[in-house]
């Protein structure tokens, strides 16, 4: 049980929370602060002090830090206008993780349609391209004669890198967001997602590809050797995102047949409401092994008890609490149809950051599924086609 409890703690729990907006927990990977330290210390010691000589020390921190900040307020205006866009769509989207090369909207589920799929992908360049704007005033209006060359050298910074954002997520290959337009134009000609995520996806390894040929000549010309390498870099992490978003695809299609009935575990230990805390403990988890059981009153289920629940109860008062009292009672979200398919379980399982889910008949309890249940169904049946 110990992995199962680890791994959940790994995707829930993964970097650390900043703040929420619209609903949206914004998460920043443990990658980020690197780059956020690389990038503000850049700016400090190297980009100010050559544009804007002859300051003191304090001053280049200070522009540098507000710089960075507003830098990369950027690039969550960016992903946040994904987010409200999928959202506004009817897509949920718990929350957004920054990470080094940015961020990514953790989007519960696939558009529907070509037209979703364009709206939610332009929102991010439309909304880079207005800061970018915004930015390119400020420097504008300021003039040449500004008393604050030190500020409108930060502006100019922050016109240029949206102006960068916006051209580079462009691009139009998998996982940028024009190889989402891309995707979503080819979707929308010949009807068919896997042959336009396809095609999406070529075009991103080609550009990854592109970048890479980049990144060698500026080493090699004996150009910017750290700028190159960087390019390097982003272009192994572009070839693998979009050889996953593909491949995505396809374990979605092979998935396409695969009902909860087909993956359920084959047996299920159920509990009564009544008993204890301390007698679920010492009766159940030690002797059965697994984490959560669903919990039956006669032959109704009502739901469902895990380490979890019974953790939040202090232990002296395990033996006076009862299992009703601890458990989570049973919702659409948290419980499945025999009918339903694999991405459905999937998407609960993800939205509730449950492993396991009760699969309901009507007022049955059938049994239950589980997450490495499905993951081994999945290997066997990907090994067999491949
Ligand atoms: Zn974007």
């Amino acid at each position: 049980m110990e992995p199962t409890r680890r791994a959940t703690w790994f995707s829930r729990h993964r970097g650390v929370p900043l703040f929420s907006v619209l609903g949206i927990r914004i998460v920043a990977d443990y990658s980020w602060f690197l780059i956020v330290a690389l990038i503000a210390g850049t700016l400090t010691l190297g980009w100010f002090p050559t544009e804007l000589p002859g300051r003191g020390t304090l001053q280049y921190v200070i522009l540098g830090i507000i710089t960075a900040f507003f830098f990369f307020a950027s690039v969550l205006v960016h992903e946040l206008s994904h987010s409200v866009v999928a959202v506004l769509s009817g897509i949920p989207v718990r929350r957004i993780t920054l990470f080094l090369f940015g961020g990514v909207a953790e989007i519960t589920k696939e558009p529907a349609d070509p037209r979703t799929e364009l709206k939610v992908a332009l929102a991010g360049p439309a909304t880079s391209a207005v800061l970018a704007a915004i930015f390119w005033s400020i420097v504008v209006l300021m003039g040449d004669s500004t008393g604050r060359p030190g500020l409108q050298l930060a502006f100019f910074y922050l016109a240029f890198a949206n102006t960068a954002l916006l051209v580079f997520n462009l691009l139009p290959g998998l996982p940028l967001d024009g190889g989402r337009v891309l995707r979503a134009v080819v979707w929308a000609v010949t009807k068919n997602i896997r042959r336009a995520t396809y095609v999406a996806s070529m075009s991103g390894k080609a550009i990854a590809g592109l970048l890479v040929i980049l990144g060698l000549f500026a080493i090699l010309s004996g150009g910017n050797v750290i700028a190159g390498l960087w390019f390097i870099f982003i272009a192994l992490f572009l070839r693998r995102a979009a050889d996953t978003s593909y491949r995505q695809i396809l374990l979605k299609e092979a998935l396409g047949g695969v009902r909860i009935m087909d993956v359920m575990t084959p047996d299920v230990v159920t509990v009564p409401p009544t008993i204890s805390l301390a007698e679920l403990v010492d009766v159940y988890f030690l002797r059965h092994h697994f984490i959560c059981y669903p919990v039956v009153d006669g032959t109704r289920p009502v739901g469902v008890i895990s380490i979890r629940d019974v953790k939040h109860v202090p232990r002296d008062r395990w033996s006076e609490t009862s299992v009703s009292d601890a458990m989570s009672s049973f919702s659409p979200d948290t419980t499945l149809r025999p009918d339903e398919g694999i991405p459905a379980a999937m998407q609960k399982m993800a939205a509730s950051g449950l492993g396991r889910l009760a699969v309901l008949d009507g007022d049955r309890l059938l049994r239950i599924v589980t997450r490495r249940y499905i993951m081994s169904h999945l290997q066997i049946r990907t090994d067999l086609s491949g």
